[in-house]
C-alpha cells in the first residue's frame, strides 16, 4: 500500500522542497529525460513504474532530509542502489506518487584500518569499489557477486547478499560490522563501529540487514577484511550424481577446512546450453566430457585457498581430489595450473545466466534446502515436474557449498507465452515450493522477497514469525514511508 499524495499544489510543494534542499540537478523528473528509465525498470523488466521523482542525496544529512519531506508530504520512498535487484525490490511502483532515492552519490570510502581489519564506506559505493579499496590495503574484502560491477554495499547489506564466497566468509550480514541508517523519521542513526562483540541490547544492525529498505536507509557501513590468501587452487570435477557431489563437499569440509573458499554445482543441461551458445567458455570442460563427447551428470567448480602459498594450496586440494577418484565420487578431475586457467573455469560458471537468457523465458527461483537432504530434494522436484510437464526443462546450478541452487524451469513450448505461461509459472513455483517445504529449505536464500516473492512469503512463513515482522514495521514505519509493498 503506497500513501498518495494529494496531486497538484502538494507535489509541486513537495518538489520544490526537495529542490531546495539537494538542489535542482538532484532532483530528476522522470517525464523529462528517457535515460532515467534505468531507475524505473528492473534488471529483468518484469516490474514497469513511475516516479514523482528520482532524487541524488550527497550525503547521510540530506538522506535524512529527503525522508523527513516525504513523511512530511504522505509520500513513500523507495531507495535504490545500483538496481540489480532480481526481485523487483528497488523500482517504484505504477501510481507516480513515489520518490526514489537513489544513494550513488554516496560513494566515499571514508577509512580503511588494517590493524582492526575493517573498512568503513558510504552505502552507495559499488561492491568491486569496496573489493579494489581493501585490495590496495593489501587486504580482502570477500563479498563477490556477478553483479559487482553494478550493485551497491547498501544494496548488498539492505539484501544480505550471498555470492560465490559465502562457504568461507558468510553472506554480507557476517561481513558487516557496523551501520550508519535513517529512519523512517528521517533520523540519522550512527551505528558505524568496528567491534566484533557489542552486546548492548537488540541488535538493530542485524535488524536493518535484509530488510530491503523497508525499515530505513543504510548510508554507510564498517565491514570485515580478511588477510589476502597467499595461494589458490580451483578444479573442474566431473560427479556422477548429486550424492556423490554432497559427500565430496561434506569432505572437502573436513580436509580443506577454512580453505575450501567456493563450492559451486552445474548440472549438464546448464551446460549443454554454454556449449551451445558458447562454444568458446565450454572448452575449458574439454577434459571433462566422455569419448563420445557427452556431458557428466553434474560439474563442480571448486576453489581451494591457502594463507601458506600456491603450492599447499593445490597439494591439498590434490590429495582430495585423488581419494575422491579411489572413491568413485569423482570421474574425472581438471586442475587449474595458472590464473588464466582459473579464470576460465569460473567463466564458464558465469556464462550459465547468458546462455539460460538466450533460450527464452526462465521460470527462477533461489532456493536453499540443507545440503544434507540435496539429492533427495533434487530427485524428488525433478520427478514431480516431469510427470506433470514431461517437456518442461530444468536448469539448475548454483552454490552447493551453501545449500543454495538457482532452480529455473523452462516451461514445454505450447506454455511459453500469454496467459498459458502465467499459469504454468504459477504452477510449477507451487511445486518446487511445496517440495522446499517438505524438505525444511527457503523459497529465497538469496535474492529476497521484493514484490516478486511477496504472495508467497505470506503464504509460506509461519504465522508467528509474520506477525513478529510486522510488529516490527509498525513500530519502526508507522507511516509506511519506507518501500510499501516489498517484503510485507
Ligand atoms: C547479474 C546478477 C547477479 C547477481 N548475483 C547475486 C548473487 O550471487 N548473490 C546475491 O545474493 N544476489 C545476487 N544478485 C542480486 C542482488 O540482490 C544484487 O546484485 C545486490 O545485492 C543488490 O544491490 P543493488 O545496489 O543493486 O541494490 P538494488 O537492486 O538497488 O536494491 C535492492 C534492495 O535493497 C534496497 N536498497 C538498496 N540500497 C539501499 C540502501 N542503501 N538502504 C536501504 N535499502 C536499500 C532496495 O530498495 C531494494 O529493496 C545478482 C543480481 C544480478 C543482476
Amino acid at each position: 500500500m503506497s500513501p498518495l499524495v494529494r496531486p497538484g499544489l502538494d507535489q509541486q510543494a513537495l518538489l520544490q522542497a526537495l529542490r531546495d534542499a539537494l538542489g535542482a540537478a538532484h532532483v530528476l523528473i522522470a517525464d523529462a529525460d528517457d535515460t532515467l528509465e534505468r531507475h524505473l525498470v528492473d534488471w529483468r523488466k518484469r516490474y514497469q513504474g513511475q516516479a514523482l521523482a528520482i532524487v541524488r542525496p550527497a550525503d547521510a544529512s540530506q538522506v535524512a532530509t529527503v525522508i523527513q519531506l516525504c513523511a512530511r508530504f504522505g509520500t513513500s520512498v523507495v531507495p535504490q542502489g545500483g538496481n540489480t535487484s532480481l526481485v523487483g525490490g528497488s523500482v517504484p511502483d505504477a501510481t507516480g506518487t513515489q520518490i526514489v532515492l537513489n544513494l550513488s552519490r554516496l560513494n566515499r570510502v571514508l577509512a580503511v584500518d588494517p590493524a582492526n581489519l575493517s573498512i568503513t564506506v558510504e552505502a552507495g559505493c559499488l561492491l568491486a569499489t569496496v573489493q579494489s579499496a581493501a585490495a590496495d590495503a593489501g587486504l580482502l574484502f570477500p563479498l563477490s557477486l556477478a553483479s559487482e560491477g553494478s550493485c551497491t554495499i547498501g544494496g548488498n547489506l539492505a539484501t544480505n547478499a550471498g555470492g560465490t564466497q559465502v562457504l568461507r566468509y558468510g553472506t554480507a550480514r557476517e561481513l558487516c560490522l557496523g551501520l550508519e541508517a535513517v529512519t523512517a523519521q528521517g533520523d540519522i542513526w550512527h551505528g558505524l563501529q568496528g567491534l566484533r562483540k557489542d552486546n548492548t541490547g537488540y541488535d538493530l544492525r542485524d535488524l536493518l540487514i535484509g530488510s530491503e529498505g523497508t525499515l530505513g536507509i543504510i548510508t554507510a557501513a564498517t565491514l570485515r577484511l580478511y588477510p589476502r590468501p597467499k595461494g589458490q587452487a580451483t578444479a573442474l570435477l566431473a560427479c556422477p550424481d548429486m550424492s556423490a557431489a554432497v559427500a565430496l563437499l561434506e569432505r572437502a569440509r573436513y580436509h580443506l577446512d577454512a580453505g575450501l573458499t567456493a563450492y559451486e554445482v552445474m548440472a549438464h543441461l546448464p551446460l549443454q546450453l554454454v556449449q551451445q551458445h558458447h562454444p568458446d567458455v565450454a572448452r575449458v570442460m574439454a577434459t571433462l566430457t566422455s569419448e563420445d563427447g557427452a556431458l557428466p551428470a553434474w560439474v563442480i567448480l571448486l576453489d581451494n585457498c591457502s594463507n601458506e602459498s600456491e603450492v599447499h594450496a593445490q597439494q591439498r586440494l590434490q590429495a582430495l581430489l585423488e581419494q575422491a577418484m579411489q572413491d568413485g565420487l569423482l570421474t574425472q578431475a581438471t586442475l587449474a595450473s595458472n590464473a588464466s586457467q582459473r579464470q576460465a573455469m569460473w567463466h564458464l560458471r558465469e556464462t550459465i545466466p547468458l546462455s539460460e537468457r538466450a533460450e527464452g523465458l526462465m521460470v527462477k527461483h533461489d532456493i536453499g534446502v540443507p545440503t544434507s537432504a540435496m539429492a533427495v530434494f533434487i530427485n524428488d522436484t525433478e520427478q514431480a515436474i516431469k510427470a506433470r510437464w514431461p517437456q518442461a526443462r530444468i536448469i539448475c546450478f548454483g552454490h552447493l557449498g551453501d545449500g543454495n541452487l538457482h532452480y529455473n524451469v523452462q516451461a514445454p513450448p505450447d506454455q511459453s507465452s500469454g496467459d498459458a505461461s502465467r499459469a504454468f509459472e504459477h504452477a510449477v513455483n507451487e511445486v518446487v515450493f511445496d517440495h522446499v517445504q517438505r524438505f525444511h529449505g527457503t523459497l529465497s536464500a538469496e535474492h529476497g522477497i521484493g514484490v516478486l516473492r511477496r504472495d508467497e512469503l505470506v503464504k509460506r512463513k509461519p504465522a508467528v514469525a509474520l506477525s513478529m515482522m510486522r510488529a516490527i514495521k509498525q513500530a519502526l514505519d508507522p507511516a509506511g514511508t519506507l518501500n510499501p509493498g516489498r517484503v510485507l
